[in-house]
């Protein structure tokens, strides 16, 4: 068996390790690089005996050299309160992260996927969205550091693809969840299954009736592989996430009945330019990759539950 070796660029991150594991679990050799700004060495512990498996604490802000066959380039803070703690650190990990990264790519000649993000549709004006919409984007809001970021980060995939003939897949990830996402990311399904856990109030931003189409962790790494063994021709982008959209009202009331929790649900102020809606258009997915979603909410919600169960509240 030939084992290509992977490099996954926030590798220590909630969907990075989960990568890592599907990786080696498919034998091949990988290097994780993280600079832990988000990321937790607990989720990638149990990998650290595994001699196909290295660890490399580094900031893809600046530029890094090692031989690899294919990248993952994950690395940015995706939780909208860790990526507005230091805006400008986050656009600078989005874009010179993707030059550090496709230089190297280039000059290694090796496969490059970037995890850009549904956000690059802003607060979508049509829906379901699909890969040709170019969205709608407030670059002066609190989201465009994350948003404008990696929007530049797949102008940069797209023209090293046509000027260096680098071989690049972009997939843009709708909200995913499950075990490993850190108790204090700020996202919406932690914060609320760690609020249900501990009988806390569970705090809705708005009215609740904003939507959000959530993807379990595992469906999206399949989707992850297959986009990277994907035809050379197809570069993306392409969306991967559930369709299956529910209100964040409803989100809280899942998690309240799942776990049997006592909270009671509050309302607080909806962020600045909080999108209202989100939901992937996934046909190019199903006809490029063959791929669509497996696991619905109740099941990920539970599976997710139990993570937490077992590590938050011990
Ligand atoms: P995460 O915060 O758990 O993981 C990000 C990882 O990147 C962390 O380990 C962090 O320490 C690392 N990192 C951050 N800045 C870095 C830098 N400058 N150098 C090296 N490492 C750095 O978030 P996640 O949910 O695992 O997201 C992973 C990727 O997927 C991100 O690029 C994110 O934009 C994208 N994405 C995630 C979602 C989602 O719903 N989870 C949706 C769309 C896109
Ligand atoms: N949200 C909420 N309560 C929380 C955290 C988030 O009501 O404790 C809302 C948030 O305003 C947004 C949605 O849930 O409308 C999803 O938020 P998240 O930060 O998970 O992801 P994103 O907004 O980037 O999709």
């Amino acid at each position: 068996m030939i084992r290509k070796k992977v490099l996954v660029t926030g590798g220590a991150g909630f969907i990075g390790s989960h990568l890592c594991d599907r990786l080696l679990k498919d034998g091949n050799e990988v290097v994780c690089l993280d600079n832990y700004f988000t990321g937790q060495k607990q989720n990638i512990i149990h990998l650290i005996n595994n001699p196909y498996f290295e660890l490399i604490r580094h900031d893809v802000t600046m530029p890094f050299f090692i031989e690899v066959d294919e990248i993952y380039n994950l690395a940015c803070p995706a939780s909208p309160v860790h990526y507005q703690y230091n805006a400008i650190k986050t656009i600078k990990t989005s874009v010179m992260g993707a030059i550090n990264m496709l230089g190297l790519a280039k000059r290694i000649r090796a496969k490059i996927l970037q995890a850009s993000t549904s956000e690059v549709y802003g607060d979508p004006q049509i829906h379901p969205q699909i890969e040709s919409y170019w969205g709608h984007v407030n670059p002066i809001g609190e989201r465009a550091c994350y948003d404008e970021g990696k929007r530049a980060a797949e102008t940069l995939f797209v023209n090293y693809h046509k000027q260096n003939n680098v071989k690049i897949k972009i997939i843009r990830i709708f909200n995913t969840y499950g075990p490993r996402m850190h108790p204090n990311d700020g996202r919406v399904v932690s914060n609320f299954i760690v609020q249900a856990l501990q009988n806390k109030d569970i705090t809705i931003y708005g009215e609740g009736m904003q939507t959000r189409s959530f993807q379990y962790i595992d469906d999206l790494v399949e989707g992850m592989i297959r986009m990277m063994a994907s035809r050379e021709e197809f570069t993306g982008p392409v969306n991967i996430g559930n369709p299956n959209e529910f209100t964040i009202l409803e989100l809280a009331e899942k998690v309240i009945k799942l776990t049997g929790s006592k909270s009671k649900i509050i309302k607080m102020p909806l962020p600045p330019d909080d999108p209202m809606q989100r939901q992937p258009d996934i046909s190019l997915a199903g006809k490029e990759l063959g791929w669509s979603p497996k696991i619905q909410m109740e099941e990920g919600l539970a599976r997710t539950i139990e993570y937490f169960r077992e590590t938050v509240l011990v």
